[in-house]
């Protein structure tokens, strides 16, 4: 078996750079030419993972198919390499101390005092080999979060040391991104952030041997020289990483600055066959080149961060392209919707996309929306609370159920159509205690949702802990909601459609956590599609 190699990635002056999709560019190079490369991800926060996290705070929460609840930029690292990532690929300050308190619990370091070095490191240490141990990749990114020189990424990067020395001579690359600022007032790049990045981490030891410089202005040659020599790295290992219109031209720049080939020669990999991006570019180029447009509108309560729905927007980006066409997405707060200005704020979309959420602020805004996209017949698609949403709608005003709604927001509701599984209601911690991670669905031959796959049996990612509740499902039936999709093990039912609106579905699950570039997700595609021709 060859040497797993190991990539590190760090990030200096500022947060915000795109490491994530940095890291998930050279990734895809690097697949690109035949590796077979994962990415993980090490967050320097408490909690134990971001499941418990408010969206506002640090962003949606990505789910993968083993159900952690993990940062999103995994979600990048399967958009753009199009293979699972799982739990073994997110690890936070929080879980380590668990696992190393729960050690010491068990009595495991044998009565010595525990410590950052060598427990939190070591036990950091062993989470960076688990995925480079399976014998399922040659080649492992690591991204360590937060910015060198925060204290409380320390531990990382001290970890990160001990590895490369224990690695060994190229078995290790370190790719340090940074900012060139430019400054107009003087119309220059400055260096200096850089160089000083740079040497913070040399005082924690590590040398960096390629610099990604963020920039909104081309480096020169003479900058590329300066950064070169102030930062003790070969002149073609400074990269230019100027700002793109989309991430997804970002594999292509990094491909022209010959950041794949950099780290291949420091980890004395071959870089015999050019990459093989024929799938990407054909991509790119729909994307770049649409045939026409179509506006649709996300109804949601998280709207002011359009980080909290990254994987629907990313969803929509690789639908569009699929369409040929340009998806504009527009966002309207669901607590500012109401009876009054439903219609005058709703209408002229070509789709109606009600979002995921918790808890009872603003659903009846996303009630609203449902109730105004199928009476109007006009494309919709609910996702999660969206799905449940529509449920609760339809109970109401077609079924006749006046109060129906789900038990989350209405505890004593006598219609709760929406409610708690038997087994959740035991549960009182909040902590990876919803229905996570990936579940069967068998659709129903003939739905929108099985055209829309192309098959009948699909496994989809769930992230909840409501449901539609049995009771009523054959009341709604009868009235004309069918339910298109169900768990075959649990009887759950996870699609429901509106047969007699051009198209209406709600899904359960989270459809947008499978989107990728090379895949893009068939509900979205057939969703933008439905929308375009009602655009027509
Ligand atoms: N709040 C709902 C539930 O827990 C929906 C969750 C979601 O939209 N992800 O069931």
């Amino acid at each position: 078996m060859t040497k797993v190699k190991y990539i590190f990635v760090t990030g200096g002056v500022t947060s915000s750079l795109g490491k994530g999709i940095i890291a998930a560019s050279l990734a895809k190079l690097l697949q690109a030419r035949g590796y077979r490369v994962t990415i993980q991800k090490f967050d320097p926060y408490i909690n134990v993972d971001p499941g418990t996290l408010n969206p506002y705070e640090h962003g949606e929460c990505y789910v993968t198919e083993d159900g952690a609840e993990t940062d999103l930029d995994l979600g990048h690292y399967e958009r753009f390499l199009n293979v699972h990532t799982s739990q073994s690929n997110n690890v936070t300050t929080g879980r380590v101390y668990q696992t190393v308190i729960q050690n010491e619990r068990k009595g495991e370091y044998l009565g010595k005092t525990v410590q950052v070095i060598p427990h939190i490191t070591d036990e950091i240490k062993r989470r960076m080999l688990i995925l480079g141990e399976s014998g399922d990749y040659d080649i492992v990114i690591t991204e360590i979060g937060g910015t060198v020189g925060d204290i409380e990424s320390l531990p990382y990067v001290e970890s990160m040391r001990q590895l490369i020395w224990e690695l060994g001579e190229s078995n290790s690359a370190v790719v340090h991104l940074t900012l060139v600022p430019y400054l107009r007032a003087a119309g220059e790049l400055k260096t200096k952030p850089t160089q000083h990045s740079v040497k913070s981490l040399s005082e924690l030891g590590i040398h960096p041997d390629v610099l990604v410089c963020r920039t909104e202005q081309p480096i020169g040659a003479e900058i590329k020289r300066k950064l070169a020599l102030f930062c003790n790295v070969q002149l073609n290992s400074v990269i230019e990483a100027i700002d793109l219109s989309t991430i997804y031209e970002v594999p292509m720049a990094m491909l022209k600055e010959k950041l794949d080939k950099v780290v291949l020669t420091k980890l004395k990999l071959k870089a015999a066959t050019e990459p093989d991006l024929k799938q990407w570019s054909e991509f790119l180029f729909r994307l770049e080149h649409p045939k026409s447009e179509v506006r649709i509108v996300l109804v949601g309560k998280y709207v002011e961060l359009p980080d909290a729905y990254k994987s629907i927007n990313e969803a929509f980006i690789h639908a569009g392209a699929s369409n040929e066409c340009d998806v504009k997405v527009d966002y309207i707060h669901s607590e500012y919707l109401n009876e009054e200005n439903a219609t005058a704020k709703l209408q002229g979309y070509a789709g109606i996309l009600v979002a995921p959420g918790f808890g009872p602020r603003g659903i009846d805004g996303k009630l609203h929306a449902v109730r105004f996209a199928r009476e109007n017949n006009i494309p919709f698609f609910g996702i999660c609370l969206g799905m449940q949403s529509c449920v609760i709608e339809f109970a109401r005003n077609v079924v006749g159920l006046s109060d129906a709604h789900s038990s989350e927001m209405s505890e004593n509701t006598k219609n709760p159509v929406i409610d708690l599984m038997e087994e959740q209601k035991k549960i009182t911690n909040y902590g990876g205690t919803m229905r996570l991670g990936s579940y069967d669905c068998e659709l129903e031959k003939g739905s929108k949702a099985a055209k829309a796959y192309g098959k009948t049996k699909i496994k989809e990612r769930h992230r909840h802990r409501y449901e539609f509740n049995d009771v009523f499902k054959e009341q709604v039936q009868t009235a004309g909601m069918r339910i298109t999709g169900t768990n075959p093990r649990t009887g759950l039912a996870e699609i429901v459609e509106i047969e007699s609106h051009p198209w209406f579905v709600g899904v359960q699950f989270h459809p947008e956590l499978k989107s990728t570039v090379e895949n893009p997700h068939p509900l979205f595609v057939a969703f933008v599609n439905a929308a375009l021709k009602t655009n027509q």
